[in-house]
């Protein structure tokens, strides 16, 4: 069988070496340059393989063909193999069909990362073979390619989840449902919520969809689809007759028994948003038989994950914060709904079509300055000009940090929460948020 690996970052690689360990004839192609580390990956696995071309001879020779989740379906390519009949399949896809391992797949459009990094601290604490991977780390198909896990704990983005057939997890987790890259769904929010929800398409009544029920996205969904997994919602808001929810401030996680499993007070993670995702990884970790003691530490002990809500340091009694990962407007949301002090907020970057009217009644109540960090920054100006005194712009994360610490006075934090893309001033979010810190710990 000969397969056929479209582009070769994370995903790619490992698909390849998972399908030549399986018997396949591989062959990987990338329009792009592949990187040197990568390069390196296939020849010691004897991989055949080209850059710069995708040569139709070869790909349309594929019995199969993988193709990695950055390479939209409307491509030349992609259109000309389906035209064909040729199968196009997600890594995701191809490499659950070679564990046995239980899956727990997480999707959403924010807290993906904090929440597969919580259920996965968990399982380890609580001795379970368990590994992570997907949009985090290690590809899905190189964990299955290098291990046997008993419980593989998969971070997915939407794009991940287009390419999928069978793919089943045992627990499919939904953090949330705000608009994001819609430029790959056809501009309709519809598409993109349709392609989180296949995360559960293949489920069955033994299976488990944890959900936050104070979402509204997501319960119209489920309103007007058939989903067949067992319902597990989590709620803030609410108690519910099944699922987590919040009595006095403690988590409670209700199915078939209902069990008391901490105060809200001693999470690690402080912030509504990451009540929940506590709420998902505990239900998880419940479903998978971790005693309750041992989520309670876990909960307690984890040291979150970097570029989210990251403490950096504190200076003059200002505290500052990377968020760096906040990259819309819902994230941000969060961190700002999170700040107990007066906030000096440095926000811009590439706007995705943002609304930032969300935001104004938490910009009201907490943000004394606005510092712009983008090359286009009239929208936010525009927006917050009549509600906060002091806007200023900045071009760079040092004179943004600069202007900061001119600004902020004992007891303030300075939080970095941009609710934009990077890809105007910086490499990525995480060159941002290093970028960020760098300019603290110098001033
Ligand atoms: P993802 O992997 O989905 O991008 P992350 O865990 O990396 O999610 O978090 C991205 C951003 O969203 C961070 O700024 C984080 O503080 C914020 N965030 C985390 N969890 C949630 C949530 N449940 N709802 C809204 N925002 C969240």
């Amino acid at each position: 069988m000969k397969l056929v690996v479209l582009g070769a970052g994370e995903s790619g690689i490992g698909a390849a070496i998972l399908g030549k360990k399986k018997g396949f004839e591989v062959f990987v192609s990338d329009k792009g340059i592949i990187t040197q580390k990568y390069k390196q990956v296939l020849l010691n696995n004897e991989i055949p393989f080209e850059e710069g071309n995708h040569s139709e001879d070869k790909i349309f020779e594929a019995d199969i063909v993988m193709k990695s989740p950055g390479i939209p379906d409307k491509v030349a390519i992609i259109q000309e193999l389906i035209e064909r009949k040729i199968p196009v399949i997600s890594e995701i896809e191809f490499a659950s069909k070679y564990t046995n391992g239980i899956i727990v797949g997480i999707t959403g459009s924010n807290g993906k990362t904090t929440t597969t990094m919580l259920v996965n601290h968990i399982l380890k604490k609580a001795k379970i073979n368990a590994g992570m991977g997907g949009n985090i780390g290690e590809s899905f198909a190189a964990q299955v390619a290098e291990n046997e896990y008993d419980v593989h704990v998969l971070e997915l983005s939407s794009f991940q989840l287009d390419g999928i057939v069978n793919f089943t997890p045992h627990i499919a987790i939904i953090t949330n449902i705000t608009p994001d890259h819609l430029d790959r769904y056809n501009y309709k929010f519809e598409n993109y919520v349709n392609s989180k929800f296949r995360i559960t398409e293949n489920q069955t009544a033994q299976d488990f969809l944890i959900f936050d029920a104070d979402d509204e996205v997501i319960l119209n969904w489920i309103k007007n689809n058939k989903v067949k997994a067992t319902l597990l919602p989590f709620s803030l808001k609410k108690e519910l007759e099944q699922g987590a929810y919040l009595k006095d401030d403690n988590i409670i996680l209700k199915y078939i028994k209902e069990e008391k499993i901490m105060s809200i007070s001693t999470l690690a993670l402080k912030g509504k948003h990451n009540t929940k995702n506590a709420m998902a990884a505990a239900m998880t970790a419940s479903l998978l038989k971790v005693r309750k003691n041992t989520i309670r530490e876990s909960l307690e002990d984890f040291e979150g994950a970097e570029h989210r809500l990251e403490s950096v340091l504190k200076i003059n009694g200002v505290q500052y914060v990377n968020d760096s990962k906040a990259t819309n407007v819902n994230a941000t949301f969060y961190a700002l709904d999170s700040m107990k002090t007066p906030t000096v907020w440095i926000v811009g970057g590439v706007d995705k079509g943002n609304d930032y009217l969300e935001l104004m009644p938490l910009v009201r109540e907490k943000v004394k300055a606005i510092i712009c960090l983008g090359i286009d920054n009239q929208k936010i100006v525009h927006t917050f000009n009549n509600v906060v005194d002091l806007i200023v712009e900045t071009a760079g994360a040092e004179e943004a940090v600069k202007v900061a610490y001119k600004i902020a006075e004992k007891g303030d934090t300075v939080l970095l929460s941009p609710a934009c893309a990077s890809f105007d001033l910086f490499e990525s979010y995480e060159d941002r948020g290093n970028k960020f810190k760098q300019a603290v710990r110098e001033l």
